[in-house]
């Protein structure tokens, strides 16, 4: 039989850190973040680290007794930064970045002190109805009917997910909640459509909720990457012949590798007459809907049953912070709201319990970091903030268009530039694409600026993303001074 343990007093303290050595650290630490930040700049934006050099410097078992304050932020310089990829660095242009602004780190830390679990609106009322008002505002600000009902999930990812599931959930007759889909021969195979360009999320949902990735079909785009709504109809025609059932199409408003904008009004049209869900992937460009002279890039967007937008891409939020809204929560509610007896509640529809809208139970309390952000800078320092970023893209293609050795590879209807290097004479496209990598990876190393790239068309794309809080002209000139160095550097080398 186990022992339970004796009934002793503890040798030693149990208790939490004391105050005063809370607050002393704490002082410490918001001095160490506020240097950080001002200087963030000087440092390389990519560290020069070997896989394992990070860990081997870190003992391979925990502490047995604990540590000092002293000693464990020490470590922060010695081991953490020295393998930090600087996201917070005015040269990140690679993927879609990500900016921790002052405001939302502060969020951030009030968030980790207050610790609630927002769940149920029971658990901290305070938490659900501030995610409730402030994502109402952010429908506000990008322009969305007020029908629009929103939750926050940790990334676009989940948000997608969580869009597929309840459009899947609408075919209710299909009873898939209750019997899964696993051996039911009576249940045509299940279809949802997305561009060429569409984000891997869409397949990645495809394969959790069990569809697969054969579920999901890719239609072409034309030549500025947009899905052809002709070849959509035509493709759901074709599916429905051969006995397929389609359901959802996820279209995109900013599509990752070269932002293209999907033709969402005569994507709705077939979507309405077809009866399917139309889910809007606008993680990043719904951000430059709060421009008011962006404000089309969301046209037909309020017809869509869901859409998401995530503040932690181009709104300054810290991560993790992704706002799926839908014109249906009733369905998404349909789809995951499980009540165990424990988390029953004397309140009824008159509260939102954030848990019955996806998988997560436990839920962090991330409407803060919004808050402050949204109050901090205003609707109109963040839709300035988002123009000077569109400002700068287009200055940026137009360098990239004047000069005889780049050349750019899409348009740019947001702030984010795609191109590469086309030295004189070179024309053989591997030459080319073995150039570009070459140049990316020269750059890179060089910790002077971070790009990343993509394929379009057959082609090795330089990708220049500008949408970081702390980027500016000056960080975007730079830049192409680095980008003409490493060329003549490597025509030289390669
Ligand atoms: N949708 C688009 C267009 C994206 O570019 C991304 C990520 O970059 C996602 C969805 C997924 O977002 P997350 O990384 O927050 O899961």
């Amino acid at each position: 039989m186990n022992e339970v343990p004796s009934t002793q007093p503890a040798p030693h303290n149990l208790a939490d850190m004391p105050a005063e050595e809370f607050r002393q650290y704490g002082h410490q630490l918001i001095d160490w973040i506020a240097d950080f930040l001002a200087k963030v700049g000087d440092l390389p934006v990519l560290p020069n680290v070997q896989p394992g050099d990070i860990a081997g410097k870190l003992p391979n078992a925990p502490p047995i007794k604990g540590e000092g304050m002293d000693e464990i932020l020490a470590d922060v310089d010695r081991v953490i930064m020295p393998g930090m990829a600087h996201w917070n660095h005015p040269n990140f242009f690679a993927y879609f970045t990500s900016s921790g602004s002052g405001p939302g780190i502060l969020g951030e830390l009030l968030s980790a002190a207050f610790n609630v679990n927002c769940m149920l609106w029971q658990a901290c009322p305070s938490a659900t109805e501030l995610e409730q008002v402030t994502l109402d505002w952010l429908r506000q600000m990008v322009k969305l009917p007020s029908e629009f009902w929103g939750i926050i999930y940790d990334g676009g990812s989940s948000s997608t997910f969580h869009a597929i599931a309840a459009a899947r959930e609408q075919l209710t007759e299909l009873k898939v909640r209750e019997r899964g889909l696993a051996g039911r021969s009576e249940i045509p195979p299940l279809r949802i459509y997305t561009s060429e360009q569409g984000h891997s999320s869409i397949d990645k949902a495809a394969v959790a909720l069990g569809l697969g990735m054969d579920s999901v079909r890719r239609v072409v785009v034309d030549d500025r990457y947009q899905m052809n709504p002709q070849a959509l109809a035509e493709a759901i025609a074709q599916d429905r012949r051969a006995g397929i059932r389609p359901f959802c199409v996820v279209a995109t408003v900013g599509t990752t590798s070269c932002t293209s904008i999907d033709p969402i009004t005569a994507i709705v049209d077939i979507c309405e007459r077809e009866g399917l869900w139309l889910h809007i992937d606008a993680a990043y460009g719904g951000a430059a809907a709060v421009v008011p002279e962006m404000r089309h890039v969301l046209n037909g967007c309020d017809r869509a049953d869901s859409i998401v937008i995530n503040p932690h891409k181009w709104l300054f939020v810290p991560l993790d912070l992704s706002a799926l809204y839908t014109r249906k929560p009733e369905v998404l509610r349909r789809a995951f709201s499980l009540v165990p007896e424990y988390l029953r509640t004397g309140q009824g529809d008159e509260v939102v319990n954030y848990m019955d809208y996806g998988i997560p139970l436990g839920r962090r309390f991330r409407p803060l970091k919004l808050w402050f952000t949204l109050r901090y800078f205003g609707v109109e320092g963040i839709a300035d903030r988002i123009r000077e970023h569109l400002r700068l893209a287009q200055q940026f293609a137009h360098w990239v268009d004047e000069h005889p050795e780049f050349e750019r590879l899409a348009p740019v209807p947001f702030s984010i530039v795609c191109f590469r290097a086309h030295p004189l004479g070179m024309d053989d496209t591997d030459w080319l694409n073995r150039f570009n990598e070459q140049l990316m990876h020269t750059i890179n190393q060089s910790g002077e600026a971070f790009l990343s790239h993509t394929k379009l068309s057959g082609r090795f794309t330089l990708r220049l993303v500008v949408s970081h809080l702390r980027t500016d002209e000056m960080h975007v000139t730079r830049v192409q001074e680095v980008l003409q160095k490493q060329l003549r550097g490597l025509k030289d080398r390669f």
